[in-house]
């Protein structure tokens, strides 16, 4: 398989490339606008034909690469359907599978930090988006977030994985690039907690600074970056 996890400076967020070998069909997980050409060179090096873009929520921090890559390779754009991106192609369903020549992708709705969060799931691979980072979890305080919302998807959807399943996020701001499920359990601040309550409160008092350029960003992402 081929895996290449790319890192956006500007925003602090990780894309992912996926593609079961060269010469074959290749995948892209949140891909971001302004490095749109370094992914068409990377899947030239690597002889891939993009076929399918994934964003697992309407971001807010970063525009979206989907529509440039979309029209730049006829791939087709995809997102969970709860996303309100009327120009998404394929919207999934929570359990639905993505194929990708052998490789099969689940989807598994993850709301919490926004209403639209998705996770996906390709073997021991967990691509969380912003529903559970390393060390944290995506906040939970603007685009319909909620933090009982994640609390159940973390709790009771991603964390009953395997403790090996690897945790590949959205984003790092601290230059970590892979976890597990077993290491967040154990060392994650934010979730040894004693109940949901206890999360809500640490959830609520955040008080994060909104990301620069929110707006238009969210205005942009609704139509998968092409404004
Ligand atoms: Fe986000």
């Amino acid at each position: 398989m081929i895996f290449k996890q790319v890192f956006d400076q500007k925003s602090s967020t990780y894309t992912y490339l996926i593609a079961s070998s060269t010469g074959r069909e290749a995948l892209i997980i949140d891909p971001v606008l302004e490095n749109v050409e370094d992914y068409i060179k990377l899947l030239s090096e690597l002889d891939l034909r993009l076929v399918k873009v994934i964003d697992t929520h309407i971001h807010a921090d970063h525009v979206t690469g989907a529509g440039k890559l979309r029209d730049k390779t006829k791939c087709v754009t995809i997102m969970g359907d709860h996303t309100p991106a009327d120009a998404v192609e394929i919207k999934v369903k929570d359990e639905e599978v993505i194929k990708l020549d052998e490789l099969n992708i689940r989807a598994l709705y993850t709301p919490g930090h926004t209403s639209d969060s998705f996770s996906f799931l390709m073997d021991n691979y967990l691509f969380s988006g912003d529903t559970l980072l390393i060390n944290g979890t995506g906040r939970t305080d603007f685009q319909n977030g909620n933090a009982k919302d994640s609390y159940d998807s973390i709790f009771h959807k991603l964390l009953r994985l395997p403790s090996e399943t690897l945790l590949y996020p959205g984003h790092d701001y601290n230059g970590k690039m892979v976890s597990s499920i077993g290491k967040e359990k154990k060392f994650n601040p934010r979730l040894q907690i004693n109940d949901v309550d206890e999360y809500i409160e640490i959830m609520n008092n955040l008080n994060l600074k909104k990301p620069d350029q929110i707006d238009f960003n969210i205005a942009s992402n609704l139509k998968l970056g092409s404004i």
